[in-house]
């Protein structure tokens, strides 16, 4: 077990590295950067970020290369088919800090020619030089948070901005040459209507995105919309009515030319988060910064993570040791449920005979029955030799995902 600072799993670690490393050829072929910055805290984030200063920013960019080199070192990785700067609000950085930390990926790992570089970025916290800047040092995609398009709902969200500066920052990405944007939406919102819903995302299809991440607001223990809300409070859709909401962004999205190719993920044709789709399809990724996780490809797999705590994690690197902890060797069977309820994440869904071939016939056998009992209740749809959610399965998805593990 680890102490709080993780010396004795880092122990378990380099045990399984030594072992493992004769046999993988690759851990990981994608990179995951947290940058836990951003201007203020929003009331509903549960995500590990905070205020910070230009001074903080620059000292994580600092620790993250010392990072990159620690982690070179350890695992073998790469070439790299996806880079993704994600926080936090990487768009706070200078692009000379962004160039930096992707030169430095580049030498140690190199990157494919397609590789899919990301930073999340929000409205008011990039300029038209700083979004051009970013272009120049390699970024390709931009995740613009903007959540909502209604002043009101980003006030009560508290946003640091409002409706205008995401409608400037979308059109001075554009100017700056993005050409693969994606916009994040929250439905499901305090005092939301249907019809304010539905205004939200006709104004999201007329800016015409090349993708759109859509979730439905969760009531995060520890927020400040915790202490304000609960899932019955009477501001908030109920389950019924965010429901609707999701099917009539379906409904919407499909029918202006996207593809609803996750469950909370929407992109027009050639243009699915190549990073995410890592995710769900289990590739192997290395996650540097504080609270960022991995899956190393390692027997079955090795998944472990940074400590939630930026003293701890500065204080690993600047002591020139990784800051993973909590290492989890997986056996084949957990593998195995892993590969089923994140495929399914997808409209693709899995092959049974893809998953029978790579975890063995032994393995797949009580998922058949699963399958079976879910095809009959209308939550998973055979298509072709596939099994995928069908689109009320998609709604029900923890139901289904639950019975794989
Ligand atoms: S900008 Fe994003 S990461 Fe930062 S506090 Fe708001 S929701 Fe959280």
């Amino acid at each position: 077990m680890a102490d709080s600072l993780g010396r004795s799993s880092s122990a378990e670690i380099d045990a399984n590295q030594a072992s493992s490393r004769e046999t993988a050829l690759t851990a990981f072929t994608r990179l995951y950067l947290h940058i836990p910055w951003c201007l203020s805290k929003c009331g509903y984030c549960a995500f590990f970020s905070a205020p910070g200063t230009a001074e903080q920013r620059e000292e994580t960019i600092l620790l993250l290369l010392r990072e990159m080199e620690l982690a070179a070192k350890h695992y073998a990785g790469g070439p790299l088919t996806s880079v993704y700067l994600g926080g936090g609000t990487p768009s706070l950085l200078t692009p000379h800090q962004v160039q930096r930390l992707l030169e430095r990926s580049k030498q140690l790992w190199s990157h494919q020619p397609t590789c899919e570089v990301t930073l999340e970025a929000n409205p008011g916290t990039a300029t038209a030089e700083s979004l051009a800047g970013f272009h120049q040092a390699g970024i390709n995609r931009l995740s613009l948070g903007i959540q909502s398009l209604n002043d009101r709902t980003l006030q009560l969200l508290e946003r640091p901005h409002n409706a205008a500066q995401a409608r400037t920052a979308y059109a001075e990405a554009r100017a700056a040459g993005f050409r693969n944007i994606s916009l994040d939406l929250i439905c499901g919102l305090p005092y939301q209507s249907a019809e304010g819903w539905q205004h939200q995302l006709q104004q999201v299809i007329e800016l015409a995105p090349e993708h759109l991440s859509i979730y439905s607001l969760s009531i995060e223990e520890g927020t400040p919309f915790s202490r304000r809300y609960s899932d019955d409070s009477p501001e908030l859709p109920d389950d019924d009515q965010t429901a609707a909401m999701l099917e009539l962004a379906d409904q919407l999205l499909t029918t202006a030319g996207h593809e609803h190719y996750e469950i909370a993920n929407f992109a027009r044709p050639g243009h699915r988060s190549d990073h995410n789709s890592g995710y769900w399809l289990r590739d192997g990724y290395l996650g540097l910064g504080p609270s960022a996780h991995s899956l190393l490809l390692q027997g079955w797999g090795l998944r472990c993570s940074n400590p939630s705590d930026y003293q701890q994690w500065a204080a690993r690197i600047t002591a020139d040791q990784l800051a993973h902890h909590d290492p989890e060797q997986l056996s084949r069977q957990q593998a195995l449920a892993e590969q089923i309820f994140l495929g399914l994440r997808m409209a693709d869904g899995i092959s049974p005979q893809a998953c029978r071939e790579l975890y063995g016939a032994q393995a797949w056998q009580p998922h058949d029955k699963t399958i079976a009992e879910l095809l009959k209740t209308g939550l998973l749809e055979e298509r072709g030799r596939r099994v995928a959610l069908t689109q009320r399965g998609m709604l029900l998805s923890n139901q289904v995902f639950v019975r794989f593990i």
